[in-house]
């Protein structure tokens, strides 16, 4: 079978595409991504109030926004597939298109895998990566390492500057090391930074490389004009230095620009290949937000049916119209809740598999002779809300064997602290009172089910 459209990545673009290719009937398959090229949803799961996004005039948390337009695409029949494409081949029609576990052809696809933040790749950056190096305030700056401590950003345009204020809310102090004398934010950005009393700017200055013992305790920094070195004592260290299109699938396929970003026609969304069209951020490196991304994925979806229409290609794939009173769409994870979580000492019971905080931690470590899977979030953190759902259907597979335990970070702080949490998510396995595994980040299913397997 022959897909009339595939959509490859999520976002804004993605699933904006998703909605309206829905709506004309092509019935599109949209791989959502895993891990490649960040998480599903896109880079707003990993933030906090979006206060651009027209119709929400108090605002709207980056992951609910996210989870609201993925739900009206699969609304208006998109089937979604949480799967990295690993291959394209464009030379043949209809394109093939391979994921993890499926090979698809499709006469039309729409390439909207956005952008991933850039590493610096300095000495001591690998060892110390998620052990007080984060490439996402909004995502870790909450954890207990970070309070009431010294922190740096690096960077100097809007992301670094938000992120920058942002930190403010957890650290002692923040300074933002910035290579020149002058900073790429918007004017409003950096009155905000520059005006605060709690961010110091370092200008002209280069971080050189990281140091520490079991996580980071400072940078040694170059000031560019005079050459100088010196070291600066920090718990925290936060990237904030651009983005790379996720194009390395489509290399020597479709004409890309030198950076990398996918090169479409005037103010259009099509490529040099017909049939192939590229939304958002893989194509746009001068606007970057979500409105238009989405505004691209609309007009990519649009020229999609026009092709297909005027190839004689398109096959309609009509549908049962969608109930106009539904409720409004729920992220995953709050669907997905186990309704069995035990809170209250008076609840309690050896027996149960699902349990939230602390108090359910400390007796399971002592009084259960199971497995027992920690998993810690925070509340504002992106890929924890991809993580709960996975997790929930794993630890489904395994009610009654083992336990697993919900700690917010943010709400429980000292439960961070005395494991040694440096970053969320992660997720812990305890065994006769010792660690057995950890995993920082979101994992496959496979991963999480194979080490519940290996310790059962
Ligand atoms: C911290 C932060 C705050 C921001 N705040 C705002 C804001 O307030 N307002 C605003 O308008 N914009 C904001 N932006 C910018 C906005 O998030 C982006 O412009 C927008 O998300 C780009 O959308 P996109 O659909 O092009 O791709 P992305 O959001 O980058 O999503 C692409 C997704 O595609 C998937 N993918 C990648 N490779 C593959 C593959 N091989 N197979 C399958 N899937 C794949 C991944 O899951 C990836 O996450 C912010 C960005 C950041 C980082």
């Amino acid at each position: 079978m022959v897909e009339n459209l595939v959509i490859i990545g999520s976002g804004p673009a993605g699933y904006t595409a998703a909605i309206y290719a829905g709506r004309a009937n092509l019935k599109p398959l949209v791989f959502e991504g895993f891990q490649a090229g960040g998480i599903p949803g896109g880079q707003l799961m990993t933030t906090t109030e979006v206060e651009n996004f027209p119709g929400f005039p108090e605002g709207i948390q980056g992951p609910e926004l996210m989870h609201r337009t993925r739900a009206q695409a699969e609304r208006w029949g998109a089937e979604i597939i949480t799967e990295d494409v690993v291959s394209v081949d464009l030379s043949k029609r209809p394109f093939a298109i391979k994921s993890e576990t499926l090979e698809v052809q499709a006469h039309s696809i729409i390439i909207a895998t956005g952008a991933t933040a850039k590493r610096l790749n300095l000495p001591g950056e690998e060892e110390f990566w998620n052990k007080g190096i984060s490439a996402c305030a909004i995502c870790d700056g909450t954890i207990p390492l970070f309070r009431n401590a010294e922190l740096a950003i690096i960077g100097g345009g809007d992301t670094a500057a938000e992120e920058a204020v942002y930190l403010t809310k957890y650290g002692s102090r923040v300074h933002m090391l910035v290579r020149r004398d002058q900073m790429r934010a918007s004017k409003a950005m950096q009155d905000r930074v520059l005006r605060h009393s709690k961010i110091k700017v370092h200008w002209n200055t280069a971080p050189l490389a990281v140091y520490g013992d079991e996580v980071i305790k400072g940078v040694k920094i170059q000031n560019t004009q005079s050459g100088e070195v010196s070291e600066l004592p920090i718990r925290g260290l936060f990237y904030a230095v651009g983005h790379t299109p996720n194009t390395s699938l489509f290399k020597g396929q479709i004409a890309l620009d030198e950076v990398g970003y996918i090169i479409t026609a005037g103010k259009s969304v099509e490529t040099n290949i017909e049939g192939v069209f590229a939304a958002g951020d893989v194509q746009d490196h001068e606007y970057r937000q979500a409105v238009t991304a989405a505004g691209t994925g609309c007009m990519a979806a649009l020229l999609a049916e026009r092709w297909l229409s005027a190839q004689g290609l398109l096959k309609e794939e009509h549908q049962a119209a969608p109930q106009t009173e539904q409720a409004p769409a729920k992220p995953p994870a709050e669907k997905t809740q186990p309704q069995t979580s035990v809170l209250a000492p008076a609840n309690f019971s050896l027996d149960d598999t699902f349990f939230e905080g602390g108090y359910a931690l400390r007796k399971l470590y002592h009084e259960s002779s199971k497995l027992i899977m920690v998993k810690y979030t925070a509340p504002q953190c992106g890929p924890c809300h991809m993580l709960k759902p996975i997790l929930h259907t794993v630890s489904s597979e395994f009610e009654g064997k083992f336990h697993a335990v919900d700690i917010d970070i943010e709400a429980e702080p000292e439960m961070a602290e005395a494991t040694g949490v440096t970053g969320t998510p992660t997720v812990m396995f305890f065994k006769h009172k010792e660690m057995v595994e950890r995993l920082v980040g979101v994992k496959s299913k496979k991963d999480y089910q194979a080490i519940i397997l290996k310790h059962l």
